[in-house]
Parts: structure tokens; sequence; C-alpha cells
């Protein structure tokens, strides 16, 4: 395997606190979709108990009803389609700004190289946050549908409840029964100190990030402390322990948010190390046995020689073309920028935090 930076151990360490750092990150954001998910569900149940009142309606009630509830249905996701994703791109650009700061304060001090002004962080911003998904899909497209097959669920549990001649108290509950279910997960052991105050000062030890906007970078440090709602919104809400640990709705928004953090994460880190000067990477992939072949045959290869195995065929790029993770939905590969000069390790790097609180 080539000399990657990873194998300096102050690197590794900085980069695995950032790696957590940014996780808060996603998890925060996760949390207020899950509350704002929450809060569409208990409009929609709500919606629907006061429309569904009589037993044993004919057909032309069950047709009036039916587009009683898709009309305020499409209400209720509408406004939480524009939240979802205004959150999301959010969360991309706050993973997006910490991720390339310091992946470029970590590359200059395991080089020793430090570049003079990096190339068009404004637009790089704007790119991630317009991105489109991992699956190369937009954003928002993908958010809208998911909430349309939500509301064509919604719909078909009414009416079969409905032709089932089924008591009111029993509609409601085929209905809900259809909704996305809340998963608890326990929280992972905290490993950070927490964040002590708002940060606005940029002026890192290596770079001054002077290139980032202010609001930018507030939005960045904001996101990493907490979460963007009040709690006071949600006093009707269920409540979510956010102490013991954190729940999230099993539907594919909420999952394909982590696929989209991922990726952002890469993303970040690819643009930074490159504007460093770094040109090569290695692909590397945790082994066992979830690992699908896609990623075990990347895993060790360089940048270009996937890229030549691609173009050689011994990589098949129909069912996978990933020169860089993430290579699909739930990749957990990572990425070991490759050193192009000797290693100068500092002997005093400052924690990921403490860079951050500098
Ligand atoms: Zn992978």
């Amino acid at each position: 395997m080539p000399h990657t930076l990873l194998s300096s151990t102050q690197y590794k360490k900085f980069v695995s606190e950032r790696d957590k750092a940014l996780e808060q990150i996603h998890q925060h954001a996760q949390m207020d979709i899950s509350h704002l998910t929450s809060e569409s569900l208990k409009s929609i149940e709500g919606l629907v108990a006061t429309l569904a009142t009589r037993h044993e309606i004919s057909v032309s009630g069950m047709h009036y009803l039916t587009s009683q509830v898709e009309f305020h249905t499409t209400q209720i996701l509408s406004k939480l389609f524009s939240q979802l994703v205004s959150r999301v791109k959010r969360m991309r650009k706050a993973v997006f700004t910490l991720t390339y700061t310091s992946e470029l304060e970590a590359v200059a001090r395991a080089t020793g190289q430090k570049i003079s002004t990096p190339p068009s962080f404004a637009q790089k911003l704007k790119a991630a946050e317009e991105a489109p998904t991992l699956r190369d899909e937009s954003l928002e497209k993908r958010v809208w549908y998911s909430l349309m097959k939500l509301r064509a669920k919604v719909v078909q549990a009414l009416n079969l409840a409905l032709v089932q001649e089924l008591s009111p108290s029993e509609v409601l509950a085929k209905v809900v029964q259809v909704f996305p279910q809340v998963q608890s997960y326990k929280r992972p052991p905290r490993e950070l100190k927490p964040f002590r105050e708002a940060d606005t000062k940029r002026d890192k030890e290596i770079y001054d990030f002077a290139f980032i906007d202010d609001a930018d970078w507030k939005l960045a440090v904001d996101a990493y402390k907490d979460t963007e709602l009040p709690p006071s919104r949600f006093d009707n809400a269920p409540s979510f322990d956010n102490e013991a640990g954190y729940q999230r709705y099993n539907w594919e928004v909420e999952q394909e948010l982590t696929d989209d953090f991922v990726h952002q994460v890469r993303d970040g880190q690819v643009e930074a190390a490159r504007d460093a000067g770094i040109q090569e990477f290695v692909w590397v992939a945790i082994l066992d046995d979830r690992t699908d072949d896609c990623c075990q045959d990347r895993n060790g290869h360089t940048t270009s020689e996937i890229e030549a195995m691609l173009d050689s065929g011994d990589l098949d790029g129909d069912s996978c073309d990933a020169v860089t993770p993430p290579a699909h939905p739930n990749c957990r590969c990572q990425l070991a920028p490759v050193a192009s000069t000797e290693q100068v390790e500092g002997p005093d790097w400052k924690s990921f935090n403490e860079w951050l609180e500098s």
C-alpha cells in the first residue's frame, strides 16, 4: 500500500475526531427531521379523525372523503417538503464547510505544505448545497416522491377501512398503521467534550479561512453544537429522549439523509485534499461479512489504480463506477490521502475541538 496520511497518528487522530463532530451534525439534522415528520403525521392523524366520523358511508361519501384527505394531506406534506429540503441543505452546508476546512488544515499539518488561497470556496459550497443525491437524482424530487408515496398509502388504508365498514376509531388506527414507524437507537458513547462557546473567529493555526462567509461559518459551528428547532415547539409531540438515546423514523427520507451525509463528507474531504495538492487517495474498506464485492475489490487501491481497473474491465463499471467512496448507500468505506512528500509530524497538533475553538 502506498504511503498515506493515515499512517500519521496525528492526522488520523485529528480526522477521526473531526468525523465524530460531523456525526453530531448529522444526528442533529436527523433529530430535527424526525420532529418535523412527527408534527406532520400528527396533523394527518388529526385530519382523518376530524373527517372520518361516520360509520358505513356511501360510495359518494367515500369519494368526497378521499378527495378531502388527499387535498389536505398534500397541503400538510407540501409544508413538510419545504422544511425537509431546507434542513437537508443546511446540513450539507455545515458538513461541507467543516469537512473542507479541517481537511485542508490537517493535510497542511501532515505534509508541511500550505497552499496560498484555496480556489472558489463559495462556488464549491453552493455546489455541495445543490448537489444531486448519491443515486444522482435531484434531492427535491426524491423527497417529494417519498412524501407522495406516504400520501398514497394513507389514502389506500383509508379506503380499505371504509370498504370494510370499520368504526371511525378503527379507520383512524388503520391509517396510523401505514405511517413510518419510530425506531429507537442507543446513543453512542460521547467521546468528544461538549462544545463550549459559539466561535466566530476563523483565525486558525495554519489557515485564517477568511474565504468563508461569516454566516456560513456560524451555521457550521451551530450545526455541531445543537439541533436547530426549539424544543418548546414540540411540547405536544411524542417525546424524544435526547439524553438516553435518539429516535428516527424508519423510512426512506431518513435513510437517504444518512447516505447524503456520507456523500458530503467524502466530497468535502476529496475537494480539500485536492486543493491542498493531494492527487491520489487509497480506498479503505471495512472488511467484514457486510462488505460487498464492489468495495472489497477496491480496498487498498489508489484512485488512479481504480480508474485503470475500470478502463481495462478488471472492475465492472456497469455495476459500480465509483472512484472514491461512497460506492453505494450504506457504504462505510474511507479515503486515505496519499502523501506526496515525507510527512512532517508536528510536535503539537491541536485536537480537532481545540482547533475549532481556537
Ligand atoms: Zn463501501
